[in-house]
């Protein structure tokens, strides 16, 4: 299936401010948001387009990938099961303050305000793991501990304490509003005695203080898929904090950071790395070593190889998150310089020197710094 352009999508053009975006997406998601489309299968894929365009432009170090690289910049949509790109990233955000409005604090966390008392969905949780470059690499399982509020058992979330149970409020008769007369208006406000729910407790549940719920620590088991890179995130269902009045759990976002690696630098699922070689070897040919993740691999270099010079070794990038083979790894040969040498070193590369021309041109030589480069690589 092929991908629609994301600022075609989005309707902005390709320098569009990140306010124009965020203004577009906003319009884009509120008109195929689907609590006001239900059932309407096309608009939830354009609402789903939408999502995922945003998630990319609003984030400035993808949007910088994408304009250069597309779709292939910015892998992770669509990947394999149990994985979830970051489809939703800061949705919460682009709509606090619309939440009571338009019904979406019942999707993204807080709680449906608009049904007080009624069943609600728990809040979306947010939990932040860092890893290390080799754990993106191969895969990794770890343990996350994450403090979450559970239907407390001993009331099973009503509040009240054992025997009992929730009495109709006696000042609202249950409605949870209070309606007041002010000359010709009728004003309802949330009745002070129930606190909107329209029950009251009697004697509240010792466990939780008459809350319906409890702070517990839980622990749970993430499986993190190799290839991962930094902003993708893994959805696990049910896993967010519990809805109250029976009404279903919230998920739990885990939010990936990958640690940057002091010799490979990621583009994608290809990998750059910048590999001193000694001159001589640059200048009559021969075989390095590179290291690659997993072991060293040698590469044969011609002779008369300029610094700056680009090997690709194939297969040996990142694992694709998707399960769709490995990046290439991109070698650049750095002229190793050594920065003490012996009197017998000395005297013949002094000798080597007489034998050469008076002035090298500068242009042979690669002066362009490190990005640069990488995207002359790409056009
Ligand atoms: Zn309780
Ligand atoms: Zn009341």
């Amino acid at each position: 299936m092929s991908k629609r352009d994301y600022y075609e999508v989005l309707g902005v053009a390709r320098d569009a401010s990140e306010v124009e975006i965020k203004s577009a997406y906003r319009k884009l998601a509120l008109k195929y948001h689907p609590d006001r489309n239900p059932g309407d299968h096309r608009a939830e894929e354009s609402f789903k387009e939408a999502a995922q365009a945003y998630a990319v432009l609003a984030d400035a170090q993808k949007r910088g990938l994408y304009d250069r690289f597309g779709h292939a910049g910015v892998p992770g949509a669509g990947a394999g099961p149990g994985f979830d790109p970051t489809i939703f990233a800061d949705f919460s955000d682009i709509f606090s303050g619309l939440g009571d409005m338009f019904g979406f604090g019942d999707i993204f966390g807080g709680g449906g305000r608009r049904r007080r008392g009624g069943p609600q969905r728990g809040s979306d949780l947010r939990y932040d793991l860092e890893i290390s470059f080799e754990e993106s690499a191969k895969g990794t399982e770890t343990a996350i501990v994450l403090p979450r509020e559970e239907a407390c058992e001993t009331c099973a979330g009503s509040g009240a304490a054992e025997g009992t149970s929730p009495e109709t409020c006696s000042q609202c008769k249950g409605t949870g509003q209070l309606r007041q007369q002010h000359g010709f208006l009728t004003v309802a406000r949330p009745c002070p005695n129930c606190r909107g729910t329209g029950k009251t407790i009697a004697k509240p549940c010792e466990s939780c203080r008459g809350a319906g719920r409890i702070q517990r620590e839980r622990k749970l088991t993430v499986k993190i898929p190799a290839g991962i890179a930094t902003g993708q995130q893994m959805r696990l269902s049910a896993e967010g904090e519990h809805g109250t009045a029976g009404g279903p759990p919230g998920d739990l976002y885990v939010v990936v950071h990958v640690q940057e690696h002091a010799f490979f630098h990621r583009e994608g699922d290809d990998l750059y790395c910048e590999l001193p070689i000694q001159f001589p070897t640059l200048a009559l040919g021969g075989s390095v070593k590179v290291p690659t993740l997993n072991g060293r691999e040698a590469v044969n270099i011609p002779a008369g190889t300029q610094p700056g010079a680009r090997f690709k070794v194939k297969g040996k990038g990142m694992p694709n998150v998707g399960g769709r083979g490995h990046g290439d790894l991109h070698v650049i040969a750095r002229a190793a310089v050594p920065k003490k040498l012996s009197k017998e070193q000395k005297l013949m590369l002094e000798q080597f020197r007489k034998t050469l021309p008076e002035d090298v041109e500068i242009d042979q030589y690669d002066e362009k710094p490190f990005f640069e480069r990488v995207k002359d690589i790409f056009g």
